[in-house]
């Protein structure tokens, strides 16, 4: 185990200055222009690709630093810089996590780098699990993934919705129910290869925040994937259907436990996304109020201004340590007893939203306009109250957790 400390070490100290430079040089100038175009950035991907930041290299090396930081640090200084920029740089890396983590060797060796192609050529990927009738319920699900035997290849039909990347990505990757009696347990996942037939993107959506980032629905009509692309296997899947069955005789108390604690370490990494935004836009609103002169003084000297960014920076400072921890237990397999990775992002998003309306406050009209990023920045926010569950969900899953009762 990794010895507690609250600093970054040198090495994390030296990645942490490199994203930064990027986040302040490439992802902060070009992002109130991706927000209106509204389209994938993919010069900024190619640049990240370029310095190694969009690479599975990159990813994983921070995804298995052993103090747990990796992660939270890089996502916070590439969310600093823009959070609809930066969606469009680590989305990829959603996906290949559900590789990495659910994939054999072969499957990872053969689909991920096909998810992030080279500086060249960049591709990305896209994870597919929500769907119109299934978003917060994700048990359920209608996609359905059917096995055919005699050609050794799975059929998938469904309607997938809000999927990052999705109709534009190189490599998806599939959730689809393959038993229907056992709610989420019965769920697998599959690789969809480039251009196969049957998948196509539906409706584009055109959203609030996060307009770098592209949303687009997904729609498998009769798509056939050979058996090797069910991810794990099929033995791995019987085997693991198996004793679904068996526990969910037993009252299924563990197959829920098992999938939560899957949640409660991804989750702190959109807390961490969550505090780049808020930090980004406390910083702007602290050099405004230091400027900007009302009845021939700095606002800042107005304590009510004053002891607003003193709430601001304390609320943000407050999330990042709650991330950090949950970080660090995700990484040292401490059992999370009172849901601290959700708790960490629920405190981590609804602060963002409160902090970057706050920056809008004490800029005045100028905080109003798009001449100043922290009405981009404010709608941003709002997206972290709601992806990888929302916040009612985090409290239901907190609340649960403490009361000692399943989540369903
Ligand atoms: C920009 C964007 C990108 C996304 N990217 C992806 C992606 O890449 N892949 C993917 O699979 N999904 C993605 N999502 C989907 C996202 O995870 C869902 O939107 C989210 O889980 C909520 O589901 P929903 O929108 O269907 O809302 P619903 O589940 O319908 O919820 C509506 C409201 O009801 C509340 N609610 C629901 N159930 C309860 C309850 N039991 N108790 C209290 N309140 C409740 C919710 O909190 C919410 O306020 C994305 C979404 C967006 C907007």
């Amino acid at each position: 185990m990794a010895e507690f400390t609250m600093e970054l070490n040198d090495e994390q100290k030296e990645v942490q200055d490199w994203l930064h430079g990027f986040a302040a040089d490439v992802i902060r100038p070009a992002a109130a222009e991706w927000d209106e175009r509204e389209e994938t950035p993919w010069p900024v991907i190619q640049e990240a690709a370029k310095v190694g930041i969009y690479s599975l290299d990159f990813y994983a090396q921070q995804y298995f630093d052993p103090t747990g930081l990796g992660i939270p640090m890089a996502m916070e200084e590439l969310f600093w810089g823009d959070a609809g920029i930066a969606l469009s740089i680590v989305g990829t890396g959603l996906a290949a996590v559900g590789v990495l983590a659910n994939g054999t060797e072969e499957q990872i060796g053969t689909w991920i780098p096909q998810m992030y192609g080279d500086a060249g050529d960049v591709k990305v990927a896209a994870f597919c699990s929500s769907e119109p009738d299934a978003g917060s319920d994700v048990a359920s699900m209608r996609t359905r993934a059917v096995y055919d035997e005699a050609k050794d290849e799975w059929v998938l039909n469904g309607t997938k919705t809000w999927a990052t990347n999705g109709g534009i990505a190189n490599v998806h990757v599939v959730v689809a129910v393959v038993d229907s009696e056992l709610g989420s347990k019965g769920h697998a996942s599959f690789i969809i290869p480039p251009n196969t037939p049957g998948l196509s993107q539906g409706q584009k959506f055109k959203k609030h925040g996060i307009r770098a980032s592209h949303t687009a629905e997904v729609v498998l009509e009769d798509v056939r994937v050979p058996g090797s692309c069910l991810l794990g296997g099929k033995e791995k899947l019987d085997e693991r259907l198996a004793r679904a069955r068996e526990r969910a005789k037993a009252g299924g108390e563990r197959v829920k436990n098992a999938a939560m604690a899957t949640f409660e370490a991804s989750r702190p990494a959109v807390g961490a996304m969550a505090v780049g935004t808020a930090r980004a836009a406390y910083e702007v609103a602290l050099d405004y109020a230091k400027t900007r002169e009302q009845f021939g003084r700095p606002i800042i000297d107005n304590q009510g201004v004053a002891f607003q960014l003193a709430d601001m920076r304390t609320s943000i400072d407050a999330a990042r340590l709650l991330v950090w921890r949950a970080s660090w237990m995700a990484v040292n397999g401490k059992p999370f007893t009172a849901a601290e990775g959700s708790m960490s992002k629920l405190f981590a998003s609804e602060t963002a939203k409160k902090v970057t309306a706050e920056a809008i406050q004490i800029l005045g009209g100028n905080g109003y306009t798009r001449e100043y990023p922290v009405e981009r920045m404010h709608r941003d926010a709002a997206i972290y109250t709601i992806f990888e569950g929302t916040s009612e969900i985090q409290r239901l899953v907190i609340a649960r957790t403490l009361a000692g009762m399943p989540i369903r």
